[in-house]
Parts: C-alpha cells; structure tokens; sequence
C-alpha cells in the first residue's frame, strides 16, 4: 500500500522543513546577498519558526484547515515576495484537500500543482525566469510524469526529489526575469536563486519524509 499523510503527518513534515532551512542559514543568506537583499533566509526561517509554535494547534486541524492555517502564517510573517508567494502557495493547496483525511500519491502531486499555480499566478512568472518556480515546475512535471507510468511511490519519491535539486541548481545558468537578480547588470548569471534553493530544501524534506512511510 502507498503512503497516506494525516494532518498530523504533516506537521512532521514541517518541523523536519524547519530544521532543514535552520541549519542553511549562512549558505542562503549568502546567495540571497550575492543577487538579492540578503533577506531571503531569514524571512523564510521566521516563517517556519511561526508554523512550528502553531503546531499544537494545527496537528488537530483537517488538513484543508491546516494548510489554509499554514498558507495564512507565512502569508503575514514571512516578509519579501515569498511570504506572499508561500501564502498564495498554501491557499491553493488547500483547495486540493477539501474532505480529505489523508493526502495520497496523486493528492501530493495535485498539492504541489496547485502550488506551482497559485505561485506562477500570484508572481506572474513562469519557468525559466529564474526563481523559485524552476525548482518546483520540474519536480512537479517529474511526479506527473510518474504517475502516468504508474511507477512505484519508492521510485517516484526518488525521481521528484531529484528534479527538484536539478531544477534549482538549473537556476545558476538563468538570466533573472524577476526576483531582486534582475535589477543587476548581469541578471545574476553564475548565481543560485535563494528561493529555488529553500523551495528544494522543502521538496527533498518531503520526499524524503514521504520514503518513511513506504
Ligand atoms: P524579496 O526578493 O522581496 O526580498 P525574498 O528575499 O524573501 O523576497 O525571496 C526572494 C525569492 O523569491 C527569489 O529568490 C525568488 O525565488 C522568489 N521570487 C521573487 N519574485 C518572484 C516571482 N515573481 N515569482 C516567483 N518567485 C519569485
Ligand atoms: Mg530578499
């Protein structure tokens, strides 16, 4: 049988997200300061800090609730554009879970669709403009292109968790048509996205969170 995440799973996830962007703090305030305005880590770290002092309540949550909870938190603490982007992330995920109990192979992959969605519409960006979408877009075209060859969820976990660190590194090569890079002169060639960084850290957690369930 496949994995099957509770609400309750879920925060796991997200202590283990947390500890994961914890202890890359230098490493991304560093990108962030090489093409950006050094905020992205600490912003992003807060976010998490919040969600973990939330946990009590969201692991008695449904998922639906839990995630809007989640999507609500970053959106008003985390600052820059990836407290809304997170925000608007989360809100569109929600969406995915209404009535679910648990989520499942194929609502995993709707979750991080809906994601990619709600954040290429809320930033008006698309795939190659060097942000924190050219993780996400290529982990999630990988997760659907493991379901349609209906490939073991070992397998799957694996090949997402790879696209997804492949995709951020791909940022490096990319000219910035958005995101603080594109104000230099070079458009921060030569340079990681931050965000596409902190977007593979939550992406490698979870699928690496989702093999112990197997
Ligand atoms: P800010 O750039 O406002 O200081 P952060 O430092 O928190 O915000 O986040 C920067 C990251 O946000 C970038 O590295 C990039 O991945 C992502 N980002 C910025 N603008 C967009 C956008 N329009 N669409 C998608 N991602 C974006
Ligand atoms: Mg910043």
């Amino acid at each position: 049988m496949g994995f099957r995440l509770s609400s309750k799973d879920y925060v796991e996830y997200i202590k283990l997200a947390a500890a994961k962007i914890h202890e890359n703090g230098d490493y991304v305030t560093a990108l962030d300061a090489a093409t950006g305005d050094g905020d992205h880590w600490s912003n992003i770290n807060i976010g998490f800090e919040k969600l973990i002092e939330a946990i009590p309540v969201m692991e008695t949550m449904s998922l639906f609730d839990e995630f809007k909870k989640i999507g609500m938190i970053m959106m008003s603490v985390i600052g820059g554009s990836s407290g809304v982007l997170y925000g608007s992330a989360y809100m569109g995920a929600a969406k995915v879970l209404k009535d679910k109990d648990v989520i499942e192979n194929q609502d995993m992959c709707n979750i991080m669709e809906a994601m990619l969605n709600a954040i290429m519409q809320r930033g008006n960006a698309k795939p190659g403009f060097k942000t924190m979408i050219d993780c996400l877009y290529p982990a999630v075209e990988c997760y659907k292109d493991c379901i349609t060859k209906a490939l073991s969820e070992n397998e799957t976990v694996v090949l997402v968790k790879k696209a997804a660190v492949e995709g951020a590194q791909s940022t490096a090569a990319m000219e910035a048509i958005r995101g603080r890079a594109c104000y230099q002169a070079n458009k921060g060639v030569g340079h990681l996205d931050p965000g596409a960084i902190t977007m593979a850290y939550q992406i490698e957690t979870l699928m690496d969170y989702i093999a112990t369930k197997l």
